[in-house]
């Protein structure tokens, strides 16, 4: 690609960070930041910087949040005896749309030794500690994608629970193999849900 003015490249370059952007689409998009109204641009700034300091881990799901606890973690008519264990945080809107009403726990990935993602890098301890203590937890539902990580993270984290006598079940099968959470519909999702099976 040619050289363009410095600003121009440095937010080429910084738009490429993102998934899925290369370097002509990261360069479609500055060309068209060029072209807005300058207080779109300055508003962009300030979301951006705004998002680094307002938003932050919930102290006990690990969630983004802008307070101490997530909403769901503050609300009182959830089901207390009931985790379930996702992923991402973009999950728990996900598993919300399939009708769940527990409580969640976001891990921030899962098992990959390739990637370097080892459980120590995952929110597995904190999730622990919280079962401890938290006594009316009973089960917790491992809910990741039907793909090899997956799998792995859902054998460790069960072994794990057994050994403290709690509950892990899993999603019913009917979620396509190696698919991807986000892409499966309600329909399809509550009813693996509802079917969820003891691990
Ligand atoms: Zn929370």
């Amino acid at each position: 690609m040619r050289e363009y003015p410095k600003p121009i490249q440095n937010l080429v370059n910084l738009f490429t960070y993102l998934p899925g952007v290369g370097p002509k689409t990261a360069l479609r998009y500055v060309f068209y930041l060029l072209k807005q109204p300058k207080g779109t641009i300055e508003s962009m700034a300030r979301a951006l910087t705004e998002l680094q300091l307002a938003v932050t881990s919930c102290t006990v799901c690990k969630t983004y949040t802008t307070q101490d606890m997530c909403e769901i973690c503050r609300d009182s008519k959830r089901d207390r005896t009931v985790i379930c264990a996702v992923a991402h945080p973009r999950d728990i809107g996900t598993i919300e749309s399939a009708g769940f009403r527990g409580r969640y726990h976001v891990l921030g990935g899962t098992l990959s030794p390739i990637e370097g993602i080892t459980p120590d890098t995952l929110e597995i301890n904190s999730l622990l500690k919280r079962l401890t203590d938290e006594p009316a937890v009973s089960e917790v539902v491992l809910a990741f994608n039907p793909d090899i990580e997956g799998e792995a993270t859902i054998m460790y984290i069960s072994k794990l629970l057994k050994e403290r006598h709690l509950k892990a079940s899993r999603l019913a099968r009917g979620l396509p193999a190696g698919s991807d959470l986000e892409f499966a519909d309600e329909v399809t999702l509550g009813d693996a849900l509802n079917r969820r099976w003891e691990v």
